[in-house]
């Protein structure tokens, strides 16, 4: 059994959500662009086989921007406070076991609650604008960031969306925060010609796994939330974890082929990290959980991507972002580049590439 170190993050304060500042009174709402004459077009199926046609063997979210679209685009994150209901009470106080108990674990610097809504999106778009990137994205990221009312959802989506440079959102939340009143607001800005990603926590597509992470929510919620965005033309990523406690392979390669079969947009795709201060500490520490290593999780990430469909986008392959102070296992280097570039190895070695063992359920 490992021995388990002294841990910093319990220096940590809690982070008072009710105190966060969003600065957003004074901004004149009425000055969202409703002259945005884009269409929000589908994923394009062409782009994407002319990404495979260059010798590509994944369908590369960042590769399709560049030439979906006429101008660099970024993803500015910012934390507008959001708590989860699975933390706050709602529906448990634990929250998920892989999900610490306090603080918020990003390491951007301006996406961070000690900042208000304003400087958070003002200071990144300067940085980024100096860097030559046009346009952006507003992404709603720690917390379940559907988790309040829609009245106060939309005052925070309205401001978001009131940059002229900002050209949709994407907001991470859970399976089971997405009610029609809060979508039926998001479709509004579909018609209005906005990006609208919804960044959803699905992780496994097996009850009991979901069960056994403490997600306090079902599948059917997952194929539930799915199916309601893409009949509003909001686009859907879901963020799935490989290599989580008790799954087989078999359960990995299922949730890839469900996953595919309800046409999800796009899929970030990580290896489950132990952070401090979580419940699967807990179990790293007595024994009960181990990470994999680098070899078996590319192994693991090429074969969920043969058998995922080809036209599901790639925008993660990795979960870089967790800072060294915090993490407690896997070791071994996540960046995500470097990942991404052994999964590619690995793939032309095999001679494969995403979706050849995909089976098309039509
Ligand atoms: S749903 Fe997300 S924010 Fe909530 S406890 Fe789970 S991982 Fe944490």
């Amino acid at each position: 059994m490992a021995i388990k170190p002294k841990t910093k993050y319990e220096k940590d304060a809690k982070i008072d959500i009710n105190k966060i500042n969003t600065n957003i009174k004074s901004i004149d709402c009425n000055k969202i662009s409703s002259k945005n004459n884009n269409i929000v077009k589908p994923i394009d199926k062409n782009i994407i086989d002319s990404i495979y046609l260059k010798g590509f063997t994944i369908a590369q979210y960042g590769l399709y921007l560049k030439k979906a679209k006429p101008y660099k685009t970024f993803k500015i994150p910012v934390d507008a406070g959001f708590s989860c209901p699975n933390k706050d009470g709602t529906l448990d106080t634990k929250g998920c076991i892989f999900c610490p108990k306090m603080g918020r674990p990003i390491s951007v610097k301006y996406c961070n609650v000690k900042y208000t809504l304003k400087e958070q999106i003002e200071k990144q778009i300067e940085k980024q604008k100096n860097k030559g990137i046009e346009k952006f994205y507003i992404y709603f990221y720690p917390g379940t960031n559907t988790h309040g009312t829609p009245e106060r959802l939309k005052e925070l989506w309205d401001f978001a969306l009131s940059y002229p440079d900002v050209i949709g959102l994407s907001i991470g939340t859970r399976p089971d925060c997405l009610e029609d009143e809060k979508l039926d607001i998001l479709e509004d800005y579909v018609n209005e010609g906005y990006e609208i990603w919804i960044d959803l926590g699905i992780q496994s597509m097996h009850q009991r796994t979901l069960d056994f992470l403490n997600r306090r929510h079902n599948v059917s919620d997952t194929i539930k939330a799915i199916n309601n965005c893409k009949k509003r033309n909001i686009f859907v990523c879901g963020h799935v974890i490989l290599g989580l406690p008790n799954e087989t392979w078999d359960d990995m390669i299922k949730t890839a082929q469900i996953l595919s079969d309800l046409e999800i947009d796009a899929l970030k795709i990580y290896p489950l990290v132990v952070i401090q201060n979580t419940e699967l500490e807990e179990l790293y520490w007595r024994g009960e959980y181990k990470t994999l290593d680098e070899k078996q999780y590319v192994k693991l990430v090429c074969d969920f991507l043969e058998h995922l469909s080809p036209y599901v986008l790639i925008q993660r392959l990795s979960k870089d972002k967790t800072p060294d102070e915090i993490k407690v296992s896997p070791e071994w280097n996540l960046h995500r580049l470097k990942i991404l570039n052994e999964v590619s190895n690995e793939l032309k070695r095999r001679n494969t590439k995403q979706g050849v063992y995909y089976k098309y359920k039509y």
